[in-house]
């Protein structure tokens, strides 16, 4: 069932108290994620929760007058679009709880710089413009957990299951008593059955294919097993035990790693040197930076040629 009480934001029901909500267009490319939001129900939980919800702050603010008080936000991973309005949840009153290490990306934008190598190849000035473009602003306080660590909040539980694959702070979230699994940023950003997305996406040095597999797998058990509905942050709600999230997931990194193994093939690239990287970088695999200019064109260059790095570390064809 989808509600539509907020304009520009759409409201899908998972269960009678269980919401997952989505902007429906964000400001820019990477300011919003979709999260879920936990009414109050007897015997359960007083207050509202909310699970990784990154949208603008006035609808926050329209959240807040139909839904609230909120009293705890539990963040996800320390990328730019799962953190970049958190601030405003804080302000309405709600605890922010984020995973450890990238805690610190919501109280300090020179963080999220340091953490995900950005400062070895690209200026402060080109992530400061890149923040403001998503309406960064930083949290006050941030309370750190370990990815793997349970939430209880009166008889709520939350299992905060890390999927580090994708980044080494990043979980997704099991509400074993209502049968929900929210696998956060891991890969399937499919918004209806027929649509494509990028997949899995590994472009800080941080990431790890290997990982990732491991945490495919090892979430598609979690579906079949401990829950009836699997939702994510940037697609449509899929119902067990339907395998379709996994199978796409998997396809995608192969096919990546077929795109870096075609074009090493037909430019007969010899070694893993960063003039090959180079080389596969001005080929645009995989993003369109021939269109794009000015800082945008640094962060996708200082992106893809992480995810070249990873398939060529990889790849059967080189030494
Ligand atoms: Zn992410």
């Amino acid at each position: 069932m989808t509600t539509s009480k907020i304009d520009n934001v759409e409201i899908r029901q998972l269960t009678e108290d269980i919401l997952l909500v989505h902007q429906k267009k964000p400001p820019f490319y990477f300011s919003c994620s979709d999260g879920i939001i936990i009414l109050p129900k007897k015997n359960r939980n007083d207050s509202s929760i909310v699970l990784d919800l990154n949208i603008e702050p006035h609808l926050i603010d329209k959240l807040n007058n139909i839904y609230g008080p909120f009293t705890n936000y539990i963040n996800s991973h320390g990328h730019m679009d799962h953190i970049a309005h958190v601030h405003k949840w804080e302000s309405i009153g709600a605890k922010i709880h984020a995973p450890f290490p990238e805690h610190v990306n919501l109280l300090d934008l020179r963080k999220f710089y340091k953490l995900f190598g950005f400062f070895e190849e690209i200026n402060f000035s080109v992530i400061n413009k890149f923040a403001k473009k998503n309406g960064y602003k930083e949290c006050q306080d941030v309370i750190p957990f370990k990815p793997g660590y349970t939430f209880k909040f009166e008889n709520l539980i939350i299992e905060t299951i890390p999927l580090l694959g994708h980044s080494k702070a990043h979980v997704g979230f099991l509400i074993p008593e209502e049968r929900l699994f929210h696998i956060s940023c891991l890969g399937f950003d499919k918004v209806s059955p027929d649509k494509d997305g990028f997949g899995p996406w590994y472009g800080f040095k941080e990431c790890s294919i290997e990982q990732y597999l491991i945490d495919i797998t090892q979430a598609e058990l979690i579906f079949l097993e401990r829950a009836n509905f699997l939702t994510s942050s940037h697609s449509y709600i899929v119902k067990s035990p339907d395998k379709a999230p996994f199978i796409y997931m998997r396809e995608k990194i192969a096919k990546n790693q077929n795109l870096v193994d075609n074009a090493i093939k037909s430019h007969n690239l010899t070694n893993k040197s960063m003039d090959t990287i180079n080389y596969l970088l001005n080929l645009d695999i995989f993003f369109p930076k021939r269109k794009m200019e000015g800082y945008l064109l640094e962060i996708y260059n200082f992106w893809e040629s992480g995810i070249i790095r990873k398939h060529i570390e990889r790849s059967e064809y080189l030494n």
